[in-house]
């Protein structure tokens, strides 16, 4: 329960049977480090920098760009810290990125595409992380949103090696990118999936829509088996594979992602305490019995169901 999560000792993720399930924070600027260290986050495994900047009319400078990004990683010597390039487009616009009307933006010039079309701004934030990365203890993870397939993980490995980073990946957020896992994942440090596109994505339903919200749901068979075809790459490759999503904060399912082969978990920080206490009541076999169930289920309140069984 979860009062019983939140009195419970703050250790590292893990499974009843010790297999390591790193816990890790989202966060949209400097100032949530605090509670996400509080609470007890192993790093940051989500930062979404383009909230930085949702305001600003002009693209950001490198300076402003580097003193931001080291405040944060300031904030967690030793750990991991997970930064995505700027996701700009459809439910989040930057101006200074998107400036064409679109009459679909959530299949328009949005996340890596936007930044190709822009590169110079693209190469100002790989800098800036790289600026950090330079001046900070923490262990600098870099990834871009809505990458689609192995020519885009190519194109942005290279550039974030080129200026001098050293771990770099891609979000799977859109459906081909399962399809082509093996291809991405020799090419990729490491994937981090967000679920809440990856979702919008495979049902073809708009996050943002009230009447279609029904099929807004991680628990659908068709995103788990996307999932687990990801995490599958992943054990192939010897890469890890996490979940940034809002997904990894349900704790039933955050149990049902590790079964299918995610290896770490990234959420608000106050979801940490109950997926914490969940994790902990599961053996990496029954996690896995729970994900085939899930996954064999013909809906998604069918797969919440046949796991909880
Ligand atoms: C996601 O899509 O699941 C994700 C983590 O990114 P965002 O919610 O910021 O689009
Ligand atoms: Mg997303």
């Amino acid at each position: 329960s979860r009062a019983a999560a939140s009195s419970a000792p703050i250790t590292e993720g893990a499974l009843a049977d010790g297999t390591k399930v790193p816990l890790l924070a989202n966060v949209g600027s400097p100032k949530d480090a605090p509670a996400a260290v509080a609470l007890g986050a192993e790093g940051v495994g989500l930062f979404r920098t383009e909230f930085l900047f949702l305001d600003s009319s002009s693209a950001p400078s490198v300076e402003a760009q580097t003193v931001a990004y080291t405040e944060l990683l300031q904030a967690f010597p030793g750990k991991k810290v997970v930064a995505r390039v700027l996701d700009a487009g459809a439910d989040k616009p930057l101006p200074f990125l998107n400036d064409a009307h679109e009459e679909n933006p959530a299949l328009g010039l949005r996340g890596i595409r936007a930044l190709r079309a822009t590169e110079q701004i693209l190469r100002d934030q790989l800098t800036a992380l790289a600026n950090a990365q330079a001046a900070t203890e923490a262990e600098l993870w870099v990834m871009a949103p809505m990458i689609a397939d192995v020519e885009e993980t190519e194109y942005f490995v290279g550039l974030g090696r080129e200026l001098g980073l050293r771990t770099v990946g891609a979000m799977a957020e859109v459906p081909s990118i399962a399809v082509v896992a093996d291809q991405v994942l020799e090419v990729a440090d490491f994937v981090s999936i967000g679920t809440n596109d990856l979702t919008q994505y495979t049902l073809a339903a708009d996050r943002q829509l009230g009447s279609v919200a029904a099929f807004q749901d991680p628990w659908h068979p068709a995103v788990l088996r996307l999932v687990g075809m990801l995490g599958e790459a992943g054990a192939k490759a010897g890469k890890p594979v996490g979940v940034c999503g809002e997904a990894a904060a349900d704790p039933a399912l955050a149990v049902v992602l590790v079964g299918l082969g995610v290896t770490s978990l990234s959420m608000s920080a106050s979801a940490l305490a109950d997926v914490r206490a969940e994790l902990l009541t599961v053996t990496l076999d029954e996690a896995r019995e729970r994900a085939a169930r899930a996954v064999a289920a013909r809906s998604a309140a069918g797969a919440r169901a046949a796991a909880a069984a």
